[in-house]
């Protein structure tokens, strides 16, 4: 098998670091302090706000050349099986029987390429077919069909142009010759121009960036054990934060009793039409749990709309007391509702209902003592 398209380990390194330097010298580039920063941070003189610039340039590029070093090696691996799979497309490819529409022969193929859309994702081959007796040549896709072409139009008068190419100095160009208005345009091939050598002072300064830009292995080891540090830091951040939470919710719970309850609830439902709130006590067991039955006074109020409202209703009314709806919710019948309401006493009972108000708004709570933070920044981390 022929490779057309596979190159050697060492161009895909190269294309990766080439990517990565020009990637972070965008981060370098000289940025002005604007008239929004001077006016947000007046305490501060130019040269100051200049230093804090600086500084968080610097960080941007440690977490950009470290993100690059992460992504390398799967980025390459995929280049990699990208290209051996276009050349498996073009070794298994059929070549199109299609015959010259001048002499009638079937023609030749010269080149067979493999197209891609970036958007998609899709690849597909095209062929280059040829008859050389006849001077005949056709783009088509595998099925045979020619490839519909794009006219390419004048500059100055927008008709179309006819094109041919020209090598000068080993280099070339695209000429457009418009035989309308006799305008002529020649452009250089964006390979040849890709092909232009750099100075001397390009590649010393490219080696410069390369060094400061392309982590080592070691560098990078050292970046990924850092930013999994911080990642765990964050989140243990999150959880103080909600660990704090939970003990003012705790102790803003009011403990209050059955006929506290229902003193509560009566009167609030009735607000929003619900009447002849009743309890009924389950026997005395584990668990403090009240079935309460309701009935609905609003005719146009439907099932799903009348559960709803009494469950917000309740759920306001109880969000910082030790009683709560318990999770099957209420049911509805002809207007008539019921539920069960669950009384939380003690301290254990109410951590518990504590966490799982606060799990509910996303917010996990895990008590455990909190570790020495300062000791968990490694030591050398700089590029
Ligand atoms: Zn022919
Ligand atoms: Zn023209």
């Amino acid at each position: 098998m022929s490779y057309q398209y596979l190159k050697d380990r060492s161009h895909y390194e190269e294309m990766y670091d080439r990517f990565t330097v020009e990637w972070c010298r965008r981060f370098e580039e000289p940025r002005p302090v604007s008239d929004e920063e001077l006016e947000a941070s007046k305490e501060l003189s130019l040269s100051q706000i200049q230093w804090c610039h600086d500084l968080s340039t610097d960080f941007l590029l440690f977490q950009e050349a470290g993100n690059r070093w992460l992504r390398r090696e799967e980025t390459i691996r995929e280049w990699i099986e990208r290209d051996e799979r276009r050349d498996q497309m073009i070794e298994r490819a059929q070549v199109p029987l299609v015959r010259c529409p001048s002499c009638g022969k079937e023609m030749e193929c010269i080149y067979t390429d493999v197209r891609s859309d970036i958007d998609s994702d899709r690849e597909w081959l095209e062929f280059f077919l040829c008859c050389k007796p006849c001077k005949q040549g056709k783009d088509v896709y595998e099925n045979g069909s020619e490839v519909p072409r794009k006219p390419v139009l004048c500059e100055k008068c927008s008709r179309e142009v006819e094109t041919d190419i020209k090598k000068k100095d080993g280099k070339r160009y695209y000429i457009e010759t418009c035989k309308h208005c006799g305008h002529v345009e020649e452009t250089l091939s964006t390979i040849d121009e890709k092909k232009k050598e750099p100075t001397q002072e390009e590649i010393a300064r490219f080696e410069y960036d390369k060094k400061r830009f392309c982590l080592t292995n070691q560098q990078g080891q050292r970046y990924r054990v850092w930013q999994e540090q911080m990642k765990r830091l964050d989140d243990e951040e999150k959880v103080q934060e909600a660990n704090a939470e939970f003990y003012d919710k705790l102790a803003e719970v009011k403990k209050i009793n059955i006929a506290g309850l229902e003193k509560l609830l009566k009167p609030a439902l009735k607000k929003v039409g619900y009447a002849d709130l009743r309890f009924t006590m389950s026997p005395p067991a584990q668990q403090i749990i009240l079935n309460f039955s309701v009935r609905d006074t609003e005719e146009k109020r439907e099932d799903y709309d009348s559960r709803k409202m009494l469950e917000k209703t309740i759920e306001k009314i109880l969000e910082d007391k030790n009683w709560a709806l318990t999770s099957e919710g209420v049911s509805y019948r002809l207007g008539m509702l019921d539920g069960r309401i669950r009384g939380y006493e003690s301290e254990e009972d109410l951590q518990q209902l504590t966490k799982s108000r606060m799990k509910k708004k996303g917010k996990h709570v895990k008590l455990k003592k909190s570790r020495d933070y300062a000791s968990m920044f490694p030591e050398d981390v700089v590029l």
